[in-house]
């Protein structure tokens, strides 16, 4: 998954409005900022393999630090306890918490059986919904829809950037997913890895589109004035 990860992200605004936007689509994609991480330094390896999947032309053959089921749950309790020490919102922390293990969740419904329960272990699961190429981008394209029209009704632009910043996210979001799907496959191992650390900067970008829009009042009331 690529944009349903952001989905997750933008949607968790609705349920933890006083965090950045910058924190809750960090959560979510944090398995995927990782991973090249890890490619580069070894730990972990992909494989180009053209038809893997209807969906992928990559073989995810080992990646047992970001994506088993047990790495997935100490990076959440990681980032979630990471973003309480910094501020405190304890609401957040579990928002943050859920975001993160919800990239586990989502992969898990989209890869074949290639994840891990726990690192070494031998038992892979997958549900595959990358088998199919169309119920994947319906899927996909219907929760980041979904997940973008609840940001945006959640908060408000308080500047053209605050519109600007998001939209062309978006629609940066919806080329790259295209190229995604129906491009060709990436050209090495090594540009896979690079590919996925310019993945970081959506993050700086989404703290960007929060601090220029604000939480409706209806979703966050204002204090009524004390005087
Ligand atoms: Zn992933």
């Amino acid at each position: 998954m690529f944009i349903g990860h952001f989905a997750v992200g933008f949607a968790a605004k609705r349920v933890a409005p006083r965090a950045s936007l910058g924190a809750l689509i960090a959560a979510p994609l944090l398995l995927d900022l990782l991973w090249p991480i890890f490619l580069l330094t070894g730990l972990e390896s992909v494989r180009i393999d053209p038809g893997n999947t209807a969906f992928t032309p990559l073989d995810l053959h080992d990646y047992p630090y970001t994506h088993s089921l047990v790495g997935a749950l100490g990076w959440s309790l990681l980032a979630a306890a990471l973003f309480w020490g910094v501020t405190r919102y304890r609401r957040g922390a579990w928002v943050i918490a859920a975001g993160v293990f919800s990239h586990w969740v989502l992969d898990f419904v989209t890869h074949r059986p290639d994840m891990p329960l726990y690192p070494g272990g031998a038992t892979l699961v997958g549900l595959g919904l990358w088998n199919s190429r169309v119920a994947t981008i319906i899927v996909e394209v219907a929760i980041f829809a979904a997940a973008v029209w609840l940001y945006a009704r959640t908060t408000q632009a308080r500047s053209r950037s605050g519109a600007l910043a998001l939209w062309s996210l978006v629609a940066l979001l919806l080329v790259l997913y295209a190229g995604n799907a129906f491009g060709p496959p990436p050209p090495s191992e090594r540009m896979i890895a690079i590919a996925g650390l310019a993945g970081w900067i959506f993050i700086p970008w989404a703290w960007w589109i929060d601090r220029n829009r604000a939480v409706v009042p209806a979703v966050a009331p204002q204090r009524a004035a004390s005087v």
